[in-house]
């Protein structure tokens, strides 16, 4: 009752009992959100990022994401409120004096090299990659097959964030340190409890010209065009490992490892890489979490046997509790492994 009454101040009614599956790519069997929310880029804004602010104080259960790509969701859902940032109302303005990009966290990557690219501005290193421009921040986010090796740390000058504990709206200027591989300091302090929400960015580049940029773009966008749709012939798939630390451990991507030792992969009840494109992680509608914790353990041994390489898992492992990492994952849904965490009775419910 408590956390109804802080959610009733939010700008619009909250979903109950709200279906994640509805917001998932690749995870067929995905649980329901006690309560379900979408962040709105107007005027309602900042009364609502003062209403997580309470939930953030009390210490009441809520996670924010973008557009789920990077998400994977457990069959028992999220016992809280799962908030998603909408990309109405998204925003990308050029200040022609500094040459800088003012983008609200909810424009698409998609669209901002778009636009970057009718000015001239080269973001092409993040052409094809999903997603919202706040969460690529947050996962400096990237392309590991692009020659610059530019992620999103390159381009980002300045950042506006929502601090949950102080209540108020602050801008950061990223040192040396803010970023790594797939990692930033947001994300660091973002994990168990969410404390800052980006909402706008100061992006800046070089500008070398529309033509130039546009080939750029084309020529990456054909290099990952099979691996940048969602969709695949035999349904959708998600980057679960990170390509980035796999190619500069091993300097090799994930497809070159399954292709000269395919019995790293398995297919667990569905769960598998997928066939096609950039070998992908799919599921299917029967795929329950004992199996993809199955094909999650299975893939880690056998990489590290292989190639003596630690996977870095990329996705966000969502279960009703909030995130866990991949051995809470292992020892919750496969009892081999040792459960982890669970009172008896989630035990049985998972067997
Ligand atoms: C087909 C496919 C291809 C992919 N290719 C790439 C690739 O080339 N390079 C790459 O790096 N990744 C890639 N990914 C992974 C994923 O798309 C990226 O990590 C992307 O940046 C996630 O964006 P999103 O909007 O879906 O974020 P989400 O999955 O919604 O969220 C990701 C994380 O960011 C946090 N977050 C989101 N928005 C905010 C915000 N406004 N403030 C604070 N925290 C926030 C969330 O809490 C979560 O922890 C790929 C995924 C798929 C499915």
């Amino acid at each position: 009752m408590f956390m109804e009454k802080i959610l009733a101040k939010l700008s619009r009614e909250v979903s109950v009992n709200y279906p994640l599956a509805k917001r998932h790519l690749f995870k067929k069997k995905t649980g329901n959100a006690k309560f379900f929310y979408e962040l709105c880029f107007d005027e309602t804004m900042e009364n609502d990022l003062k209403v997580f602010g309470e939930l953030y104080k009390e210490n009441l259960p809520f996670v924010l994401f973008s557009q789920g790509t990077n998400l994977l969701i457990s069959e028992r859902g999220y016992d809280g409120l799962f908030v998603a940032v909408g990309t109405k109302g998204a925003g990308i303005k050029f200040d022609e004096k500094t040459s800088e990009f003012h983008v609200s966290a909810n424009a698409t990557v998609g669209v901002l090299v778009k636009d970057t690219t009718e000015r001239g501005y080269d973001f092409s290193p993040l052409t094809g990659v999903p997603g919202l421009v706040g969460a690529g921040i947050v996962g400096n986010s990237g392309w590991p097959a692009n020659p610059t090796k530019r992620d999103f740390d390159y381009f980002v000058k300045r950042i506006k964030v929502f601090d949950l504990q102080k209540g108020e709206f602050e801008w950061m200027t990223p040192d040396g340190d803010f970023f790594g591989t797939r990692d930033s300091f947001l994300k660091q302090q973002n994990k168990g409890k969410t404390r800052y929400i980006v909402v706008e960015s100061v992006l800046a580049s070089e500008y070398i010209g529309k033509e130039n940029v546009k080939e750029l773009v084309q020529r990456q966008t054909e290099e990952r065009r099979e691996s940048s749709y969602f969709g695949f012939k035999e349904g959708t798939a998600g980057s679960v490992f990170s390509g980035g630390h796999i190619v500069m451990a091993t300097g090799k991507k994930i497809q070159m490892m399954l292709s000269e030792n395919p019995d790293i992969n398995i297919d667990a009840n569905g769960a598998t890489f997928s066939s096609n494109g950039a070998r992908l992680f799919k599921t299917e509608p029967h795929t329950t979490d004992k199996d993809v914790a199955k094909w999650f353990s299975h893939v880690t041994q056998k990489v590290k046997e292989y190639y003596g390489h630690d996977l870095h898992k990329e996705v966000v492992l969502l279960d009703y509790d909030g995130e866990v990492t991949l051995p809470e994952f292992l020892g919750r849904y496969d009892k081999k492994l040792g459960a982890c965490g669970l009172s008896k009775k989630q035990e049985l419910e998972v067997k």
